[in-house]
């Protein structure tokens, strides 16, 4: 069977070329054709032997997956929605910025978490993605935008894996993709501006921490366990104290000197300033004080199937100056594409649910809100 040369990182390549009886700065040539230059077809690299080009058409190909389809908001961001067969089909987002080009990724058609907020979590679980497929997403996002833009360096500074999945659940795929992205003869990006984010699978992020240190965000929505187990029901293997340490352990690792929190604001659920006062004592008691940690609070993105409004802005600026008067750095994150569905916690792509989480969501008991929702306004910020 022909290989998909997007599945392998440098080491990888060089292994698949030394099969072929090539030595491994073929194999580097070849990856820089492939990555920097975004050829696909092995009779343009002009540089590689003829014998090596006929070894490879008749061993390997570059291919993405399809694109079924491709969307632009208003705002400059672009969705693409890719065919990975048999039902299957996963979303990537670029968000372009003054300073920087991110594309946000998927790495599983799916997700087997189930939170209850997330548009992807309530479609199910159907299988993880390949490296190629995670790395297809972001060789064609870059090459495309390049043609798009008529411009010849790169566009995509940033990468963060806040598509469709949850990464650590697709670790072996993963490290790989990863590598590609921030290797020198790949996209040369800096692990300081690729982003891993989790819901919290502690013992992948230990092996993270090791294998291929990138920057951190982690999942939380609740200062507590019994709120968070509702929200993000893997709370219920790996609760607080458990991902804390884990996220202490990373920062020795890590690139940055701090970790994300995200904390989608759900209205009358997570959002009272008691809630960001015990968030911030929770996080406070944990490594040195305040100051190893980010939060970045996320409007909701309502979906009809969630049943959960998003808060009103004003409680989000409470919420977020609670957090601010305990010492915490706080950011609210500003929502892009929402009129092309492509802001977070929107991307649904098309899959088949292999795990009946669809219908295990619509058995289960609905989140305990805390209070009232406030006002049905806040569900049409
Ligand atoms: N599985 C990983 C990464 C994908 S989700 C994770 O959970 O971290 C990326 C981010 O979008 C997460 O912080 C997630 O909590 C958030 N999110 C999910 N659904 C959302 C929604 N409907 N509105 C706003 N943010 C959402
Ligand atoms: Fe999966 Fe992340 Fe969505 Fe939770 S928020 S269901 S972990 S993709």
């Amino acid at each position: 069977m022909k290989a998909n040369l997007l599945d392998f990182d440098i080491e990888g390549l060089a292994a698949f070329c030394a099969g072929l009886g090539e030595k491994p700065f073929r194999a580097t040539q070849l990856f820089r054709w492939i990555h920097q230059r975004g050829e696909a077809n092995f009779s343009e690299m002009t540089d590689l032997a003829k014998s090596l080009r006929d070894k490879l058409s008749v061993s390997a190909f570059v291919k993405a997956p399809a694109v079924l389809s491709q969307q632009a908001s208003v705002d400059g961001t672009i969705k693409w929605l890719f065919d990975v067969g048999a039902g299957d089909a996963v979303e990537a987002v670029f968000i372009p910025e003054t300073d920087r080009g991110t594309l946000c990724i998927s790495s599983q058609a799916g997700c087997a978490v189930g939170c209850r907020f997330c548009s992807t979590g309530h479609q199910g679980f159907s299988r993880n993605l390949s490296t190629g497929e995670i790395v297809a997403q972001l060789w064609f996002a870059e090459h495309f935008l390049r043609k798009h833009l008529g411009q010849s360096t790169r566009v995509i500074s940033n990468v963060v894996m806040m598509g469709m999945g949850e990464p650590l659940q697709n670790y072996a795929a993963l490290i790989p993709a990863l590598r590609v992205m921030l290797s020198d003869h790949g996209y040369g990006l800096s692990r300081r501006r690729v982003t891993v984010s989790t819901s919290g699978v502690v013992p992948m992020m230990d092996r993270l921490a090791v294998d291929c240190p990138v920057a951190l965000a982690v999942s939380l929505h609740a200062p507590e366990d019994h709120l968070r187990s509702q929200l993000v029901p893997l709370n219920l293997k790996y609760p607080l104290v458990e991902l804390l340490g884990a996220c202490e352990r990373y920062l020795a690792h890590a690139p940055r000197d701090f970790i994300t929190f995200e904390y989608c604001m759900l209205d009358g659920v997570n959002d009272s300033v008691e809630q960001a006062q015990q968030l911030a004592a929770v996080v406070g008691s944990h490594a040195s004080g305040t100051d190893w940690c980010k939060i970045n609070l996320i409007p909701f993105n309502p979906f009809p199937a969630s049943g959960l409004l998003c808060s009103a802005p004003e409680r989000v600026q409470a919420f977020a100056r609670a957090l601010m008067a305990s010492g915490l750095t706080t950011t609210i994150r500003k929502t892009r594409g929402q009129d092309i569905d492509a802001a977070c916690g929107q991307l649904a792509g098309d899959v088949m649910d292999r795990t009946r989480v669809q219908e295990r969501m619509s058995n289960q008991r609905t989140v305990q809100f805390v209070r009232a929702p406030s006002t049905l306004a806040g569900a049409a910020s």
